[in-house]
């Protein structure tokens, strides 16, 4: 997958040489997410990627969002998968009709001066979105917010969220609207970031509202809508997210190889023996699979056709295979391959988070057989 431009590709490259390489190590070890990465990416203009060039973006596809997924995963998708998040929301709002939106948020948003983030899932409700529970009711001029997400990506340091909540209890999926959520309003209470295994940059937590005004201006979309608009667009989360996989696959076989042929056991290098060899055949082998199953869905999302089922294969694939498979290349580098500085722990816990977000192996497989 290529960028449209050189010019981005150096922009992304150069951002991982110098901003997440030198410090993933630290974020990992203090188990916390640094708001700093975000405010950095903004002086490479990532924050701006997907938003047009004419309101202040670098005017990227998504082509480009793949293919900046999949080579800065290869040093970290915790804080890729953040970084990406926050942009989609500066994206978003750029083309949002309230001038507010537009005008005043989405700036500040590609600045990095504020965070966004994605929030859908619940205490009680991941997997089954339309079981959400977090309510909104109308009063004049606007709507009342109560009640709790969980696991959202930036929840450590979002200001600004697009949340997803039910106005009508009754009606199930067709009852749920999206709103602006801004974490400096009256109403709104940050939680604790979860204790994960590792990953920590996502800044994976929670948060509540309790009797939040949101103006009606800062309903993003209607009842109903919100939900088909989730569903369309957690098509290139699950695209994207695939590509992150294969990034961490990328670079874990890159490092078994290149240690395979420097180490020797039994008078020649290890990777002359045939069961590690074909090993890493079979990886690469898989590697290559998960780019080509990407790269359909990412050329259907790019071309505007339903990638309902290719975004499915792809994510279900990489959320089969990664885990596995960067386990597979610590083993093939000895005790060495447990050392902090080769990132392939930091690959394994970011891999098994890919195998939930925007939709668990298991809702993929769902999402398969629903088309039989
Ligand atoms: C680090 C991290 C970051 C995240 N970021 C975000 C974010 O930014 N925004 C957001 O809204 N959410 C986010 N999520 C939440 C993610 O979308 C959910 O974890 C995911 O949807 C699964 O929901 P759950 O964890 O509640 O699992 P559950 O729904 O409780 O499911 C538990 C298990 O049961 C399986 N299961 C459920 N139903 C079925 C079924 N019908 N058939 C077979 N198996 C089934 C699931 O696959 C899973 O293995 C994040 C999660 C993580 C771990």
């Amino acid at each position: 997958m290529n960028y449209s431009t050189p010019r981005l590709a150096e922009r992304v490259a150069h951002y991982t040489q110098e901003i997440i390489l030198p410090n993933i190590l630290n974020w990992e070890k203090n188990r916390t997410a640094d708001r700093s990465f975000l405010t950095a990416a903004a002086d490479f203009g990532l924050l701006g990627l997907e938003t047009p060039l004419d309101k202040g973006g670098l005017g990227g596809s998504f082509l480009d969002k793949v293919a900046m997924a999949r080579e800065m995963s290869q040093a970290s998708m915790a804080v890729t998968f953040a970084l990406i998040n926050s942009q989609n929301i500066a994206a978003r709002l750029s083309g949002s009709p309230v001038s507010r939106h537009a005008e005043e948020i989405a700036p500040l948003l590609r600045s990095g001066k504020l965070v966004g983030c994605t929030a859908l899932t619940e205490p009680s409700a991941g997997s089954d979105f339309a079981a959400i529970q977090t309510s909104a009711t109308k009063t004049a001029g606007g709507w009342i917010l109560n009640g709790e997400k969980a696991w959202i990506t930036n929840a450590a340091h979002a200001d600004i969220i697009m949340l997803y909540a039910q106005t009508d209890p009754e009606k199930g999926w067709r009852g749920i609207a999206s709103f602006l959520i801004d974490a400096r309003n009256p109403g709104f209470k940050r939680g604790d970031c979860h204790d994960i295994l590792g990953g920590h940059s996502i800044g994976a937590g929670g948060f509540s509202l309790t009797d939040y005004f949101a103006p009606d201006e800062d309903r993003l979309a209607a009842p109903g809508d919100a939900f088909k608009y989730a569903m369309t667009s957690i098509n290139g989360a699950r695209t994207y997210v695939a590509a992150m996989c294969a990034g961490m696959l990328r670079n874990a076989l890159d490092q078994a190889i290149t240690y395979g042929k420097e180490r020797t056991s039994f008078g020649q290098p290890l990777l002359q023996h045939q069961g590690l060899k074909w090993t890493l055949a079979d990886l690469a082998t898989e590697r290559e699979c998960l780019d080509l199953l990407t790269a359909k869905a990412a050329h259907h999302i790019h071309t505007g056709a339903d990638a309902v089922l290719s975004a499915a294969y792809a994510k279900k694939y990489a959320g089969e295979i990664t885990v596995p498979g960067v386990t597979a290349c610590i083993q093939a580098m000895g005790a060495n391959g447990l050392k902090a500085d080769t990132l392939l722990g930091h690959h394994l816990a970011c891999a098994k988070i890919a195998a939930y977000t925007d939709g668990s192996t298991e809702m993929m497989k769902e999402r398969i057989a629903a088309f039989f």
